[in-house]
């Protein structure tokens, strides 16, 4: 079942030597640059050596759907490359594979114009910049999206902007010149027609980078800002698609966004368990390994059958977005986006326990990989929001009436 096709194994077996080779090497090397420049959102010259090494080698843009962007991989090829990915926190940006970059690139190939592409999709696909995605509020509840405030009032041949974003991540990315936002048009119209997306560059006038919000008291690297829009004026020709579907971007945006984030998680888990296996078997307490003792066995035992069962839940996952399409599969996306993290953070916290005190520190990814999948619990939606995408799902081949 999922027979990975000989395109997709050649990509593996090319990822796995490059990781090998290039990445896990570069992993010492990045964290001193970072703590030499002083900067939390320095982008240092390692990772810039790891993306020519990686395009060199034809590793670049895997996730592109569209040949000829990338290799053209289906969502079910690309899932075992992401996974490969996930292992380490720079394959992903070094792949030019990293989020929101790659949601970003999907939304500007489906619904920019002929400008935005010359001007934002072609240097997002080389590489050469970033790009950020505001959609939530500090003052909304966003995670229910129809609640978005931000007001895009049309003026002549453009709209005047004001309101307050938060948690745009990778506003703050040395690279990063576009944000593309989601606000109200026309807060009388139907519920999911009220909401239209722009693409904004970040240095329009009237946009002001707030803040960068820490993450369990850390500022990562790329950066989650608050920004203020004040009467920021937006071209007409910056809307996507049309006023009224921002909401269905954000859904075709979305999907593939969230299936990406699991895939690199079982890298993360999978990671975690090699390095609790070894660290386990390689330090000694009362006279015999850690690895003897019957409960570290039951966390090993219990992780290798989570990882085999988030896993296939997201080939099927995978496989339906590609043969049925994203919403006919998306009670699977919303189920494995709910158990991919879950799964994952207890995983990488046994692993964390098995290395004691190390466990904690930088020495090790684990520390780092807590702190991202903790976010994943409530980035690209809360767990509880696609409980109730399932549950809905499930209620409706019982009730009588529409929910
Ligand atoms: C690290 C990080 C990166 C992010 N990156 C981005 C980004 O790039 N762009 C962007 O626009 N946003 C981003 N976000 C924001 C993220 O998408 C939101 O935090 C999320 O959608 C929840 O919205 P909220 O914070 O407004 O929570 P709220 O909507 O206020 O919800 C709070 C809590 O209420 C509970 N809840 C909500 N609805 C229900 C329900 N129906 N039933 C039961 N409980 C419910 C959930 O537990 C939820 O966590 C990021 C967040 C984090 C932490």
């Amino acid at each position: 079942m999922f027979e990975l096709t000989d395109r997709a194994k050649r990509y593996q077996e090319d990822l796995l030597d490059f990781m090998d080779a290039h990445v896990y090497p570069a992993e010492p090397v990045y964290e001193a640059q970072m703590r030499a420049s002083g900067d939390p959102h320095f982008q240092p010259p390692i990772l810039e050596e790891l993306k020519v090494e990686a395009r060199r080698r034809g590793l670049w843009n895997l996730f592109h759907p569209h040949p000829g962007r990338g290799p053209g991989l289906t969502n079910l090829e690309y899932a075992p490359l992401a996974e490969i990915m996930g292992r380490s926190h720079l394959a992903p940006e070094a792949c030019n594979c990293n989020a929101p970059d790659t949601g970003n690139m999907e939304v500007l190939e489906l619904f920019g114009t002929e400008e935005h592409k010359e001007k934002y999709l072609k240097p997002l696909l080389e590489g050469t910049m970033a790009s950020a995605f505001a959609m939530t509020e500090p003052r909304v509840a966003s995670s229910d999206a129809t609640n978005i405030e931000l007001s895009m009032v049309r003026d002549g041949d453009s709209y005047v902007l004001n309101g307050r974003k938060w948690f745009a991540t990778n506003a703050l990315h040395k690279n990063c010149r576009v944000l593309i936002v989601m606000g109200k048009t026309d807060p009388t119209a139907a519920p999911h027609r009220q909401q239209t997306m722009m693409v904004v560059p970040i240095d329009a006038p009237g946009i002001t980078l707030l803040r960068g919000l820490p993450v369990f008291g850390y500022q990562d690297r790329d950066g989650h800002a608050e920004i203020d829009f004040t009467d920021v004026r937006v071209p007409a020709t910056d809307v996507l698609k049309g006023e009224g579907e921002g909401f269905a971007i954000s859904q075709a945006r979305l999907g593939p966004g969230r299936i990406h984030h699991c895939m690199r998680t079982i890298g993360m888990a999978e990671r975690a368990l090699e390095l609790m296996c070894e660290r386990a078997l390689a330090r000694v307490t009362f006279g015999r390994p850690i690895a003897d003792n019957a409960n570290i066995q039951d966390w090993i035992a219990e992780a290798r059958i989570e990882i085999e069962m988030i896993r296939l839940l997201t080939l099927k996952a995978a496989h339906l977005m590609d043969t049925v399409g994203n919403k006919a599969a998306r009670t699977e996306i919303a189920a494995i986006k709910v158990a991919a993290p879950n799964i994952a953070l207890k995983i990488v916290d046994r692993a964390i326990q098995v290395h004691g005190g190390a466990g904690v520190t930088d020495d090790f990814p684990l520390a780092a990989a807590w702190a991202h999948l903790r976010t994943l619990r409530l980035a690209d939606g809360p767990d509880e929001v696609h409980k109730r995408t399932i549950a809905r799902q499930e209620l409706r081949k019982y009730a009588k009436k529409e929910i």
